[in-house]
């Protein structure tokens, strides 16, 4: 069984994370989105609240793990005995960070692949820090967010604000 670990910090998903996912699921009979803590990102949600959101959004397909991790992606990729780390690819700046990443643990786990996934182009501007700024000014999430995942976040920043 082939199975790809898809990390990040998804603060909170987006219509972007969950079209990688389902990207995945063509080449992978598993995935494990895995959720890094990230504090140095001052995430909005805390990890058991990203957790919960991606589970929720994730709730009806089978093939896919929620988990979070700590510590060094490719020690848990070897600790899973997962096959591939999956990252997705927007446009040309996520290029240079990607890169180097994939790099770096290319050198500390020579066995572990990156495959980088190229998401539709209606979700390829698409970024949780954007979608946070939408919020901010009250903008409509629906286009990019699950309902209950942009009710979340619209109660969260409403929450800030007060
Ligand atoms: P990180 O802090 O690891 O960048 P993110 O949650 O921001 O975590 O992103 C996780 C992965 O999903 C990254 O590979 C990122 O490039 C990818 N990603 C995020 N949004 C999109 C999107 N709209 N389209 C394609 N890939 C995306």
């Amino acid at each position: 069984m082939k199975i790809g670990i898809y990390p990040g910090t998804f603060d909170p998903i987006t219509h972007g994370h969950t079209d990688i996912i389902t990207r995945s699921l063509r080449i992978f009979d598993k995935v494990i989105v895995a959720i890094a803590p990230n504090p140095s990102k001052h995430p909005l949600f805390n990890l058991a609240e990203r957790l919960a959101m991606v589970q929720l959004v994730m709730k009806d397909v089978e093939q896919v793990e929620v988990t979070s991790f700590d510590g060094l992606l490719v020690s848990y990729v070897e600790r899973a005995g997962a096959h591939a780390i999956i990252r997705g690819l927007r446009a040309i700046s996520d290029f240079e960070h990607e890169f180097q990443m994939a790099l770096v643990n290319r050198k500390l786990a020579k066995t572990v692949e990156t495959v980088f996934l190229m998401p539709s182009e209606e979700y390829s501007y698409l970024s949780s820090t954007i979608i946070k700024d939408v919020a901010q000014h009250g903008g409509n999430l629906m286009d990019f967010l699950h309902p209950e995942v942009a009710r979340r976040l619209h109660t969260r920043i409403r929450s800030l604000k007060s």
